[in-house]
């Protein structure tokens, strides 16, 4: 049991360790409030059918899976049930909404806070796409200035599946 105890804290001890290591990927924190504030009045601008729902329900999903913190999978189940969006359909628009809110939400607040640069940042999993790993390999460029695939931030323009994030300094 005393054992178990002490292999047991010195796991908690080896997490906590891990955790306050400084990344060398993210600069800045996510910010769920900045993405929630941008979904709330933009959510949904992209989207020309909403099938059984309407663009009020629509931002408010958006809203209340940023809020709760959902997996985009969950999303894409109320999108499907709800919204009677196909599979596919409910996938990339749940991806793509999240994407847009966190991105867009914190470029926003970056500027406020008197940011100066950011960077494009591709999820760690080696399956970025060519111009979403292009954006990335130009690394830090002014707020306001445009990356190759010529987006702001992201989602890139020509991936249908970009899960990337901005970094702020
Ligand atoms: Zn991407």
């Amino acid at each position: 049991m005393a054992a178990f105890s002490v292999l047991a804290f010195r796991q908690v001890a080896r997490n906590a360790r891990k955790r306050q290591q400084p990344s060398t990927k993210k600069a800045s924190p996510f910010l769920p409030r900045a993405a929630i504030r941008y979904a709330g009045a933009h959510a949904g601008e992209s989207v020309v059918d909403f099938g059984k729902g309407n663009r009020r329900q629509f931002r408010a999903a958006v809203v209340r899976a940023l809020e709760q913190g959902w997996a985009v999978t969950r999303l894409r189940d109320l999108f499907r049930e709800e919204f009677k969006f196909s599979p596919d359909r409910a996938l990339n628009v749940a991806q793509r909404e999240l994407c847009i809110a966190r991105s867009r939400g914190n470029l926003a607040d970056a500027a406020e806070r008197g940011g100066k640069q950011k960077r494009w940042s591709v999820a760690g999993d080696n399956q970025s796409c060519a111009s979403c790993e292009a954006n990335q390999s130009i690394g830090w460029i002014d707020l306001a200035a445009k990356f190759p695939g010529g987006e702001d931030c992201p989602p890139a323009i020509s991936c249908d599946w970009c899960r990337c994030d901005l970094d702020f300094r």
